[in-house]
């Protein structure tokens, strides 16, 4: 992120939610603009690249969803972060739209400081660097209690060495790759398949608790997700 104030793009179709978004945002120190249609968001973000969509589903004319799909479908849009503000039982519209590429969401109601943490990680993780595959070999993570050595396929707990499946390192090696971001159950399958035999999603769930249970005091790192997926967790989960 440069200097200049972080434009975000508040999408939503209901002018109270909108204005709410927007106030906080501003008052966060952002730069906000509102658009009330799907169509119309995807003309302004061609023109005016915001730093950051807040990304209301339930839209009058193209759908979130759709526009979260156009967008990762171009290369000049497919950047910039995606908040999704969905109501409240659309588990498979979050997951839905978590793999077309959005990077978080909140559900109506929300509280506008859990919106605001949101966009701030958002913004953080993004200023940092994009889809940091970790190239070096190993991962030093939660304070150094965690490291995870992808050459030799071995994590360190407090220093002890323990055992991990190839499969349970593949799912730990991806969520941590990408701490705060929340994967659903098949980017999980999709990101460890080949390393491992066959997954599903219920076996996901199993692996989960199996690799949860070698993490021993460490293991709310692996953060579960209602009705969503698993993220990789660092510290206290400020958002909730
Ligand atoms: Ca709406």
């Amino acid at each position: 992120m440069s200097n200049a104030k972080a434009l975000v793009l508040i999408v939503e179709d209901e002018p109270e939610i909108a204005e709410l978004i927007e106030f906080h945002a501003e008052r966060a120190g952002m730069r906000a603009r509102k658009v009330h249609s799907g169509r119309i968001a995807l003309d302004v973000i061609k023109r005016e690249k915001p730093d950051l969509i807040v990304l209301d589903l339930m839209l009058p004319d193209i759908d979130g969803l759709e526009v979260c799909r156009r967008l990762k479908q171009s290369d000049d849009t497919r950047m910039i972060p995606i908040v999704m503000v969905t109501a409240k039982g659309e588990e498979a519209d979050i997951v839905a739209g978590i793999e077309l590429g959005a990077d978080d969401y909140v559900t109506k109601p929300f509280s506008p400081s859990v919106l605001m943490a949101r966009l701030r990680n958002v913004l953080r993780r993004n200023g940092v660097a994009d889809e940091p595959s970790p190239t070096s070999d190993r991962m030093v993570l939660l304070e150094s209690k965690l490291v995870i050595d992808i050459d030799r396929h071995e994590i360190l707990c407090d220093a002890k060495k323990v055992d991990l499946t190839l499969t349970e390192f593949g799912i730990l090696h991806y969520l941590a790759g990408r701490p705060g971001f929340v994967r659903t159950r098949d980017q999980i399958i999709s990101a460890v398949h080949g390393k491992s035999t066959v997954l599903s999603s219920r076996t996901v769930d199993v692996h989960i608790t199996a690799l949860r249970r070698k993490l021993g005091t460490l293991a709310d790192c692996v953060e579960t997700v209602r009705g969503v997926g698993y993220r990789f967790c660092e510290g206290a989960n400020e958002e909730d």
